[in-house]
């Protein structure tokens, strides 16, 4: 069988070329990194249900017009997404303090803020995807204050919707990063959202009794981190079917 271009190879997840012009296909691997890459390991089928747990957010984002990468789920591992050009960004949102947020301010984590709060990051491995400003975006040319303006829109309206979705199933979304890229469509650019969407890049806690259901599980050693994945699949009622095809014991049943 020929083998596909691969065109990029990040730390979950491989990119390659796609079937047509303009498309590529998302590979999601069980690999997992943690603090700039000094924590390395495999959560056995969590690839399987970030594909799925991913399809499943951009496919109800959709349909309240929030434009995205996603075009359809292939298989277990794989997804059909639009090449875009992306925004060397990180915008991640907070509801609840935690992570980065609670170490640099010295705040306890679990209070809840009064309002949502918007960071950018710059997308750079090697400087450590330093926090940055919006002036620092703009002056270096990474976005222009327009892009800007449609990613801040962008990523409240999906803050709203998601914290809604996940909370209607007994989950609290804490905070989690999206990624934006560039997408030309008869001269006309568009700015859409790229990437995935899983508990690889969202706090997810249980909203009754505040367990950790996200990759927190795997930074701090705590255990049960496909369990959590799969459990967060479960409450949005996507389980793949017959579970992770032999990759994980005991599939859950739907509902
Ligand atoms: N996050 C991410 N990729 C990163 C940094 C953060 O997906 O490179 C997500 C992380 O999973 C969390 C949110 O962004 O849901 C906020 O992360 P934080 O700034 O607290 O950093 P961390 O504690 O992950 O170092």
């Amino acid at each position: 069988m020929a083998r596909r271009r691969r065109i990029y190879e990040g730390k979950a997840k491989v990119l390659f070329e796609g079937p047509e012009p303009g498309t590529l296909v998302q590979y999601f691997k069980d690999d997992a990194t943690a603090f700039n890459n000094q924590k390395r390991g495999v959560i056995t089928g969590k690839g399987v249900l970030n594909n799925r747990i991913s399809e499943y957010l951009m496919l109800r984002l959709a349909e309240i017009g929030i434009p995205t990468h996603f075009v359809r789920r292939l298989n277990m591992r794989e997804q059909l997404v639009r090449e875009v050009e992306i925004i060397p960004i990180e915008v991640v949102v907070r509801n609840t303090v935690a992570g980065s947020l609670a170490k640099r301010f010295g705040i306890e984590e679990g209070q809840a803020l009064p309002r949502s709060i918007i960071e950018y990051y710059y997308k750079n491995d090697q400087l450590g995807d330093p926090m940055v400003s919006e002036e620092h975006i703009t002056a270096f040319g990474w976005a222009t204050p327009q892009d800007l303006d449609d990613i801040l829109n962008l990523s409240l309206r999906i803050n709203d919707f998601l914290m809604g979705l996940f909370l209607g199933v007994g989950m609290k979304l804490v905070d989690f990063k999206l990624e934006f890229g560039r997408l030309w469509e008869n001269e006309e650019m568009r700015i859409v959202l790229a990437d995935e969407i899983s508990p690889d890049n969202c706090r997810i806690w249980d909203a009754k009794t505040n367990e950790k259901m996200d990759k927190d599980r795997f930074r701090r050693d705590l255990g049960g981190v496909a369990e959590a994945y799969q459990e967060v699949a479960r409450r949005l009622g996507i389980l793949p079917e017959g579970g992770v095809g032999g990759d994980m014991a005991g599939p859950k049943t739907i509902q």
